[in-house]
C-alpha cells in the first residue's frame, strides 16, 4: 500500500493526481477494496485491520492534499508568469484627436462676431419650405431653387439648403434690432471636386430701424471680417443676385496663392470669392411681418475657408477622416 503514497507524490499535474484519486478513494477504488477485504480475516483480528486501515486512510489523505496544494500553486505561478505584463516595453505614443479644421475655421468665425455682440442663433437641419424658401423670397417657380436642390422627405419636409431659415425663425420671434450669425450643417445635392452633400455655413444678418443699417456698415464688418481671417488681402464687391438680398453683392479676396498673379486655384482671375451678401429684400422683412427696417445679411461656406486658411487644395479631403491630414492641424 506504501506504493500509493509515493504514486501520490511523484504525480505531475493536476489531472494526474485526479485520476489517483479516482483510483484510490473512488467508491471501486483501492481504499474500499481493502475495506471489503476485511470480511476475509479472522474476525478477533478485524478491530485491529480498520485501525490500521483507517490511519493508513488519514495518511493517504494528507499526502494528497499535500500534493493537491503544491500542484495548484505551480499551476497559478505558471499562469501568472504567462500573463506578466513587461512595463519596460517600448510602446508607440497613442495619436491624440484634434479638432477638424472645419470646426476650427467655424469657432473663428463664430469668435469674431461674437467679439462684435452678434448672438449665435440656431435652428432645425429639416426644414419647411416656408421657413427654406418661400419666407426668403423664393417662391416654388423661381428658378434659383434648382441651384439649392435638396433631399425631401415624404412628408414634404426638406433638408435645408442654407443656414437662412433661422435667420427667418429668429426675426419671426424677436423684435428688431437684430444682430445675429447662424453656423450649421446644410445641405445640397451635389457632389464633385469643389462641392459636398453637406457642408457648413455661417450667415450674419443686422436689422434695425430703416436707414440704422447700410451698405456702408455691411462693407466695413465684411472688410474687417476678412482682413482678420486672410491677413493683408485685397478685397473686392462685385455686384450680383440673391434671391434674399437687393442689391446683392459678392465679395473676392485677391488670391493668397499667387498674390494675385493668377494661378490654377483662382482659375488665372488673381481672385477667389469667399463670400456672398447684401441689403435685406423687402419682400423677406414683409414675410415675417417687419415694417420700417433695414437691414444687411451676408453668408460664407466654412469648408472654403478652412480651406484657404489652411491651403487644402481638394475639399473632400477633409471628410474622409485620414489621420495623417488631421493631426497636421493639432
Ligand atoms: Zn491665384
Amino acid at each position: 500500500m506504501e506504493q500509493w503514497i509515493d504514486k501520490i507524490k511523484e504525480a505531475l499535474s493536476l489531472e494526474e493526481l485526479e485520476t489517483l484519486r479516482v483510483s484510490i478513494f473512488g467508491k471501486k477504488g483501492e481504499l474500499a477494496k481493502a475495506f471489503a477485504d476485511m470480511k476475509h480475516a479472522d474476525p478477533a483480528e478485524k478491530p485491529k485491520i480498520a485501525k490500521e486501515l483507517n490511519r493508513f486512510k488519514q495518511s493517504l489523505l494528507k499526502a494528497y492534499e499535500d500534493k493537491k496544494t503544491e500542484l495548484e500553486r505551480a499551476a497559478l505561478q505558471k499562469r501568472l508568469e504567462a500573463e506578466a505584463i513587461d512595463v519596460s516595453l517600448y510602446s508607440p505614443r497613442e495619436r491624440g484627436g484634434a479638432l477638424h479644421p472645419v470646426m476650427h475655421t467655424m469657432d473663428r468665425i463664430i469668435e469674431y462676431f461674437t467679439d462684435l455682440n452678434f448672438a449665435v442663433e440656431t435652428g432645425p437641419l429639416v426644414e419647411d419650405e416656408f421657413h427654406n424658401f418661400e419666407a426668403l423670397n423664393l417662391p416654388d417657380y423661381h428658378p434659383a431653387r434648382d441651384m439649392q436642390d435638396t433631399f425631401y422627405f415624404k412628408d414634404g419636409k426638406l433638408l435645408r439648403t442654407h443656414t437662412s431659415p433661422v435667420q427667418i425663425r429668429t426675426m419671426m420671434h424677436q423684435k428688431p434690432p437684430i444682430r445675429m450669425i447662424s453656423p450649421g450643417a446644410v445641405f445640397r445635392r451635389d457632389f464633385d471636386l469643389t462641392h459636398t452633400p453637406q457642408f457648413h455655413q455661417v450667415e450674419g444678418l443686422m436689422v434695425d430701424e430703416k436707414g440704422k443699417v447700410s451698405f456702408a456698415n455691411l462693407k466695413w464688418i465684411l472688410e474687417d471680417f476678412l482682413h482678420t481671417m486672410f491677413g493683408d488681402v485685397e478685397i473686392r464687391f462685385r455686384p450680383s443676385f440673391f434671391p434674399f438680398t437687393e442689391p446683392s453683392a459678392e465679395v473676392d479676396i485677391s488670391c493668397i496663392f499667387c498674390s494675385g498673379e493668377g494661378c490654377r486655384v483662382c482659375s488665372h482671375t488673381g481672385w477667389l470669392e469667399v463670400l456672398g451678401c447684401g441689403m435685406v429684400d423687402p419682400n423677406v422683412f414683409k414675410a415675417v411681418g417687419y415694417e420700417n427696417v433695414s437691414g444687411y445679411a451676408f453668408g460664407l461656406g466654412v469648408e472654403r475657408f478652412a480651406m484657404l486658411i489652411h491651403r487644402v487644395p481638394d475639399l473632400r479631403s477633409l471628410f474622409e477622416g485620414d489621420l495623417r491630414l488631421l493631426e497636421q492641424f493639432r
